[in-house]
């Protein structure tokens, strides 16, 4: 047997280390072991589960890793279920192209050796950790993108951070292209990117299935992110008001339209309700309303108004986030279609296959940005989309 077919069988059987792979010509060997072995062991083509990160791994990815192992979201509430995977692998690359310059790119944390560690506890077989200049080759300057038509000024995010979705789009094909997972797995925590990456994927053929885990929190509800290393601890004492501020929001939303999940209706209990008085609600509401209108873009629906049940729930977030002293600029407070992440005037207007609304939120604490949703309407972790797309997955012959 070729050499990494006997280090993967190794690995599997948990007498080796994780294969740690650097080249795209080694995962390609890698990959190709791994079919070797399912062919041998089970008839048929590998299953390859997929989990992308850029490393300083915490229980967010973890869970991702998780799922994709076992093959099933663990979250008790979805109905939706991957196959397990007979190889998992997880790629640590800090992507250059999806920072700006103004971005923390050099100061990103980079925790390698715990990361490994981590990776080790959840049977993770495989780590594709490339160099940016395996990936980004300076002799031959790359000059191929993936970029998705109207994400840039269609989606406040993408208008926060001009070419992000660009960056996130074309390494992530491009891992997809040097992994070939049947499954990739990526948390809601980035919700639109999700919806970017399903759109990408669908549009190109990509013969993967997308999977969402749910957002990890901390006992808080502050989401996990490898960014909240950069908080100062009144900071981060202030940084769940997100959280509180989303579920509140999404709890009164959610009341007039489909059963509020519990955990979610609790913290919403928690946070009890905002004291706005009248003056500060209504300056809120319009400062709400008209970002929105200018994240819209162009043509008609650029004018269309935020429904008044929109408005002011919009208006009480910024209001709960602003009553936080640590707090500094609520960057966006939007209502987006859990199918296609455009921003909605009205929650009746999602396309999605459930009626996802996908209620986010970015705001600056210190010099660090938060992100944060939930999604209102459908199951929390669930934008919409059709149980496997496409129905199909190398080798097994669908
Ligand atoms: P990152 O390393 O931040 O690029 O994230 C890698 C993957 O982990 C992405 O799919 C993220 O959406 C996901 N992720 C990040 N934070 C969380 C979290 N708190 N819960 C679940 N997934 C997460």
């Amino acid at each position: 047997m070729a050499g990494w077919a006997t280090k993967l069988e190794r690995r599997l059987a948990g007498e080796a280390d994780l294969l740690v792979v650097r080249t795209l010509a080694e995962m390609a060997a890698v990959r190709r072991a791994c079919d070797t072995l399912a062919l041998e062991r089970h008839g048929r083509f590998a299953r390859v589960g997929f989990v992308p990160t850029m490393g300083a791994l915490h229980d967010g990815h973890l869970s991702l890793l998780d799922v994709a192992r076992a093959g099933a979201l663990n979250d008790g509430r979805s109905s939706r279920v991957a196959p397990p995977s007979d190889v998992l692998v997880a790629s640590i690359f800090v992507n250059p192209t999806q920072f700006a310059p103004t971005e923390d790119l050099s100061k990103y944390p980079r925790t390698w050796e715990l990361d490994l560690e981590r990776l080790r506890r959840t049977g993770t077989a495989v780590v594709f950790a490339p160099t940016a200049v395996e990936m980004y080759p300076p002799a031959s300057p790359f000059r191929t993108f993936v970029t998705l038509t109207g994400i840039d000024e269609g989606s406040p995010e993408g208008a926060a951070r001009p070419g992000f979705f660009r960056g996130v789009a074309t390494v992530v094909t491009k891992l997809f292209n040097a992994v070939q997972p049947t499954d990739a797995y990526f948390g809601q925590k980035d919700g639109i990117q999700c919806v970017v990456l399903r759109t990408s994927s669908r549009d190109l053929g990509v013969p993967i299935r997308i999977h969402v885990g749910h957002t990890v929190r901390e006992c808080d509800g502050l989401a996990m992110s490898s960014r909240n290393v950069y908080l100062s601890s009144a900071q981060r004492q202030a940084a769940p008001a997100i959280y509180k501020a989303l579920s509140t929001a999404a709890a009164s939303l959610a009341a007039t339209a489909a059963p509020v999940p519990a955990e979610l209706a609790q913290l919403g209990r928690r946070s009890g309700p905002a004291h706005v008085d009248p003056a500060t609600a209504e300056r809120m509401a319009q400062q709400a309303a008209l970002s929105h209108s200018a994240q819209r873009g162009q043509g008609a629906a650029a004018s269309e108004p935020l429904s008044p049940q929109l408005v002011q729930a919009a208006a009480r977030i910024r209001a709960d986030i602003a009553s936080e002293r640590e707090f500094g600029e609520v960057q966006y407070v939007t209502f987006s279609d859990g199918a296609t992440g455009q921003p909605l005037a009205r929650m009746e207007d999602s396309t999605a296959r459930n009626g996802a609304v996908l209620l986010s939120v970015a705001a600056k604490i210190g010099s660090t940005r938060l992100l944060d949703n939930v999604v209102i309407r459908g199951v929390p972790n669930d934008l919409g989309w059709p149980a496997t797309h496409p129905p199909y997955s190398w080798g097994e012959g669908e």
